[in-house]
């Protein structure tokens, strides 16, 4: 594991951003720093130090998990236990994350502070921890790439079930158990089957309706090992296509295949959606395209850099993105495919093994 790096890179961006100490409540950060993977928790850093705070639910678990990180198990809410080390450290300007507390919690971290040191004490900073996790490091490389790889094998899987009849929500049901069955923690966030005219919901979750005779399945999908999430989207269509489907599948094929092939370190997110947007426009789709060409996964399932229009942010070597264009036609059909793309430094590398190509069951 490297903790100690991504604390030592942590305490690093802190001062870099003129604090001389860091609150950080929201879990994925906590759990990116520590290894813990409790509910309830805070880890303060100041001065070269980190203390990890949560309470007696988890004493054994802290211990087990945050190895090499002291852990407080506080008899009081853990953020204000956090803040009354950061005074004893004698922090002036501490960080803290203005996106993931609420206005409860910074309430409690003002009555945790004397009234004297309180003013101007916490500083809703720029997202330390969140741009440092945009960047993946070799563990959590190795970690997405099996998680992508799991998605894929599901979804292969998967083609041999998919039948004219079966409701949305069976579909849902089976790839969830057969997700549990192969070791996943949990799925990424709920299932997204979107069939027939509901495949023009880009995203229609798994509902009662049922999968026809003829026309799209959107599955959109992720699973869950070691805390990594994964993401990918296929469609299928079942029976013979008839009304231009497959033209516009390939129109959001080549879109894809064009954005994957844009990316690169120094490449603007931008730059990569406008790669797919381009071709879209030219198949004279574009209208249809109505979201973001893409999102950076890891322990969460939506992180930066955010691929959309004019985004100026540029990506770098180990970011680790999804690429899913796609097309929504109301009252007739959508489609979308996506994968996860590792930026290397020789450009994307795709970790979704499943196959993009046009299939019809
Ligand atoms: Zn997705
Ligand atoms: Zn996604």
């Amino acid at each position: 594991m490297n903790f100690g790096a991504r604390k030592r890179r942590t305490a690093a961006a802190t001062k870099a951003a003129g604090l001389d100490g860091i609150l950080i409540t929201h879990l994925p950060d906590v759990r990116y720093l520590c290894g813990f993977t409790g509910s309830n928790a805070a880890l303060a850093m100041a001065g070269g130090t980190a203390v990890l705070f949560t309470d007696g639910r988890y004493t054994a678990q802290a211990k087990a998990e945050a190895v090499g990180t002291r852990v407080v198990i506080a008899n009081k809410p853990v953020v204000a236990a956090a803040c009354e080390w950061l005074v004893e450290k004698s922090v002036k300007r501490c960080g803290f994350d203005a996106l993931h507390t609420t206005v409860a919690a910074l309430e409690s971290m003002h009555k945790a502070v004397p009234t004297k040191v309180r003013r101007g004490m916490f500083v809703a900073s720029e997202p330390v921890v969140a741009r440092l996790r945009e960047v993946k490091d070799v563990d959590e490389i190795s970690k997405i790439r099996k998680t992508a790889s799991l998605g894929g094998q599901l979804f292969d899987g998967m083609l041999e079930y998919l039948r004219p009849g079966l409701k949305e929500m069976e579909v849902a049901a089976e790839l969830e158990y057969r997700a549990r069955l192969a070791g996943a923690e949990a799925m990424s966030f709920e299932t997204i089957v979107a069939s027939g005219e509901r495949s023009a919901l880009p995203h229609g979750r798994a509902s009662l309706a049922k999968l026809p005779k003829r026309g799209f399945v959107t599955m959109d999908f992720g699973v869950v090992l070691d805390g990594y999430m994964s993401d990918m989207t296929r469609t299928v269509h079942l029976g013979r296509a008839v009304n231009g489907e497959q033209d516009v599948y390939h129109a959001v094929l080549e879109a894809q295949v064009a954005a994957v092939a844009a990316v690169a370190p120094g490449v603007t997110a931008g730059e990569v959606d406008e790669a797919a947007r381009s071709v879209l426009r030219r198949a004279g789709l574009d209208t249809f395209f109505t979201h973001s060409t893409g999102h950076g996964v890891g322990l969460e399932i939506h992180e930066g850099p955010r691929l959309a229009a004019k985004q100026t942010q540029p990506l770098k070597a180990g970011m680790v993105i999804t690429i899913e264009p796609g097309v929504y036609i109301p009252g007739r059909f959508g489609l979308r495919i996506e994968d996860m793309v590792l930026v290397t430094p020789a450009g994307g590398e795709v970790l979704t093994p499943s196959v993009k190509a046009w299939i019809e069951l």
